[in-house]
This record gives structure tokens, C-alpha cells and sequence, in this order.
């Protein structure tokens, strides 16, 4: 069976000290992960080894850094490489946030370039994908996503598309209050498995965890985790909330 992750998705929100307090808040709530759901902390850089001796006696409990640089190594300042996180124990890389492609103009062939580093490192990357409003108003948000998929996937391995977590984020929908809905979220994601079970065959394409993202809460998220081909979410507004990101934990 595929795993089911909630995700939390920081951004750039929380001073260290507020995001301790979160992080042992949800630590604390006595969860019960049952077997094949995880939970995912994706905070700050500056914060990831703290973050990760937080949750290191917790099974299933697991950090993510936000993005990594798409370059091996050297002189590009103030960038955080793939290598730097598996030495620091960081055990995910969000990659391809809307945000990112949005403000930093990263392409799908500069992801491309991310998710092998991220792979020959060790990191599993939760790759994001969606639309934006007007391709979603045109109807063409299924092309739009298979694009961003053969562009910054489709060069993997089997072996290696196992460990790939895709998170379909619409962009109409992140920090907006707007949630696609349940039927709307389940049919991307279907879309998704079928593309993947096109390209890799339906077991690998069975296998993956495909999280759904977008002003996602305690309200919606039992819905929309219902639906069969979400496998959980990842969190942003609400996981800046204990109670709320907890809730959501609940609800995978
Ligand atoms: P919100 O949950 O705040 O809409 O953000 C979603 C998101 O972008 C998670 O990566």
C-alpha cells in the first residue's frame, strides 16, 4: 500500500523559537501514526537540524528543506545544495513550488536538474505541480500538469520515480481560501496516477503518494483525503497551527 503523508509547508513563516514550539506542540499531541503515514516538517533551511533532532525518536515523523539548488557544488552564493542536506540528515526536498517557479523563475527543465540531485543524494523529493487560474478557466489544467510532469520526471528511472512524492498544488487555490474541491482534486489526481501508469506501468504508478495542496484544513481535509487517489496533504496556512496541522494528521 502507498503511504499517506501530511505535509506542513512553512514557507517563510516562524522565528526558531515559535517553530520548536510547533513542531513539540504536534510532537506532543499523542499522535498514533498508524503503520504507512508519515508526517513531514518542510521548514527553513536555518532551521532543519534542530527540526530534525525534534523529531528523531518519533517514527514516521520526518523534515523536509523547502528547495535546493539545481548545481552540485561551488561558487553560487547564498545557495543550499542537495549534498548539504543528506549531511545534515534531511530526509525530503520540496521542489517546484509554485512559488518557485512563480518568484525565482525556476523551469521544469532546472527541476529536472533538482530532482536527480536530490535522488543521487538520497532526499526524496516531494515534487509540486498545478495550474494557475486562467488554465484552469480554459479547461486545459489536465495538459498543463502532464507537461510539467514530462519535463521534469519523465527522464527517471523507474527505480528511482518510487521515490518521488507528487503534491498537485493549484495555484487558485494556495493562500487564497479557495480549495479546489473534493471532486475536483480527485479527478487531477487520477489524471496524475494515469499518466504515470502510462509512462512507468501501474504498479509503480499504484505506489505513489500523490498529496494535494491549497488552503487545505481541518474543515476540507477529511474530504478531500476520502477521495481514493489522495494520499494526503501538503500544508501551508494550517500548518502554522498545532491544533490545526494535528487535526489534519488525523484525518490522512
Ligand atoms: P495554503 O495551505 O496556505 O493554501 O498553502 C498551500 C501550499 O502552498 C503548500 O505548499
Amino acid at each position: 500500500m502507498r503511504k499517506k503523508i501530511a505535509a506542513a509547508n512553512w514557507k517563510m513563516n516562524l522565528t526558531l523559537a515559535q517553530g520548536e514550539q510547533l513542531i513539540n506542540d504536534v510532537l506532543q499531541a499523542g499522535i498514533k501514526l498508524p503503520e504507512g503515514h508519515e508526517v513531514v516538517f518542510a521548514v527553513p533551511f536555518p532551521y532543519l537540524m534542530r527540526a530534525k533532532a525534534l523529531v528523531k525518536n518519533y517514527p514516521g515523523f520526518y523534515v523536509a528543506a523547502q528547495n535546493c539548488y539545481s548545481e552540485k557544488s561551488g561558487a553560487f552564493t547564498g545557495e543550499v545544495s542537495a549534498e548539504m542536506l543528506q549531511s545534515i540528515g534531511v530526509d525530503f526536498v520540496v521542489l517546484g513550488h509554485s512559488e518557485r517557479r512563480e518568484y525565482f523563475q525556476e523551469s521544469n527543465a532546472m527541476l529536472a536538474k533538482k530532482i536527480d540531485l536530490a535522488l543521487a543524494n538520497g532526499l526524496k523529493p516531494i515534487f509540486c505541480c498545478g495550474e494557475p487560474l486562467e488554465i484552469r478557466k480554459a479547461e486545459t489544467q489536465n495538459e498543463y500538469v502532464a507537461r510539467q510532469l514530462e519535463e521534469s520526471l519523465y527522464h527517471l528511472t523507474a527505480e528511482q520515480m518510487q521515490q518521488v512524492v507528487i503534491a498537485y498544488e493549484p495555484i487558485w487555490a494556495i493562500g487564497t481560501g479557495l480549495t479546489a474541491s473534493a471532486a475536483q482534486a480527485q479527478d487531477m489526481h487520477a489524471y496524475i496516477r494515469a499518466q504515470i501508469a502510462n509512462k512507468y506501468g501501474k504498479e509503480i504508478a499504484l505506489g505513489l503518494t500523490i498529496l494535494y495542496g491549497g488552503s487545505a484544513k481541518p474543515s476540507n481535509a477529511g474530504e478531500l483525503c476520502a477521495c481514493p487517489d489522495v494520499d494526503g496533504g501538503l500544508i501551508g496556512g494550517a500548518s502554522l497551527v498545532a491544533a490545526d496541522f494535528t487535526a489534519i494528521i488525523g484525518k490522512l
